[in-house]
């Protein structure tokens, strides 16, 4: 292609972004806007809103670890500008919190979920993995927004209504999977799971383990030789694995189950693309099922 063209080209392209880009700030000023760190929560919060505001959440891609973001100057004109902020707490999005405190609004509503679902410094992080956490939230938006504005309050308790029945769903399936768990052990290989796990009844084998991959060092010999001994013996019902986060031990376990005969359930820690939160979690409690179908 010719210099010239490619100029021409750019100056289209620059025009085009530059007009999407004042439809989309004109459609951003009505409503009430919220800004989420997680995908799922605001996902949640555009159901409930529906075409009342505008969501926009900032980890909206797999690619973007969670754990390790880095806020952008967007990001902080974001948040500056939000009514309502939704934010996972436990350390997990330090970097929203931060955006919060140097914005300094006294008329921004600020949801901590780990405040809501009263989970202590400490507790497991990966709170959307506990079924009640959605509802709550869910519930909790109902309220903030009709408080935020009461003209349209009747929508957002039905828009609610509809989001949670959806939900209801999810936990039809857990209990599915609750009567054939039978409080069995399972291992993991990150704690990402867990809540999930415990809700249907599954014990942690190895959490010891799973918190040294979490963190990123190296899990103690000893933790290892338990590990391999438990996927020989037969002796846990499944392996989960994070398969966003398969270091080559992980993969090794991972290897030894499949040869071993024991199921290997694959999660992940971030929304997949082109998912909603109820079919991610759909598509993981499938993976239990057919694991325990294997058995
Ligand atoms: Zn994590």
């Amino acid at each position: 292609m010719h210099k010239k063209s490619l100029g021409i080209m750019a100056g289209i392209l620059m025009l085009t972004l530059l007009v999407t880009g004042c439809g989309q700030n004109k459609e951003k000023k009505t409503g009430i806007q919220v800004v989420s760190s997680l995908d799922f929560y605001g996902e949640a919060a555009q159901a409930v809103l529906g075409k009342q505001g505008h969501v926009t959440a900032i980890i909206n891609s797999p690619s973007l670890d969670p754990h390790s973001y880095e806020a952008t100057t967007n990001d902080a004109k974001l948040v500056a500008k939000a009514d309502v902020i939704i934010e996972n707490g436990l350390g997990y999005d330090r970097w929203l919190n931060k955006l919060v405190n140097s914005a300094q609004s006294d008329t921004q509503t600020v949801l901590t979920v780990s405040q809501l679902m009263k989970r202590a410094d400490g507790a497991n992080e990966h709170l959307w993995y506990d079924l009640k956490t959605m509802p709550a939230l869910t519930k909790q938006l109902v309220h903030q927004f009709s408080k935020r504005d009461p003209k349209h309050k009747a929508i957002y308790a039905k828009n609610g209504a509809i989001y949670l029945k959806k939900l209801a769903a999810l936990d039809a399936q857990r209990q599915q999977l609750q009567a054939k768990a039978k409080g069995q052990q399972v291992a993991a290989s990150e704690p990402v799971f867990d809540y999930a796990l415990e809700e249907m009844g599954y014990q942690i084998a190895n959490r010891h383990f799973a918190k040294a991959i979490e963190d990123g060092t190296d899990p103690s010999p000893s933790d290892i030789t338990k590990l391999r001994h438990l996927i020989r013996e037969q002796r846990i019902a499944f392996l989960v694995v994070n398969k966003q986060e398969e270091s080559p031990i992980v993969k090794q376990l991972h290897e030894l189950a499949d040869k071993e005969g024991v199921p290997v359930v694959q999660v992940t820690e971030t929304l997949p693309a082109k998912q909603t939160y109820l079919t991610w979690m759909q598509q993981q409690f499938n993976a239990v099922r057919k694991a325990q179908d294997l058995k």
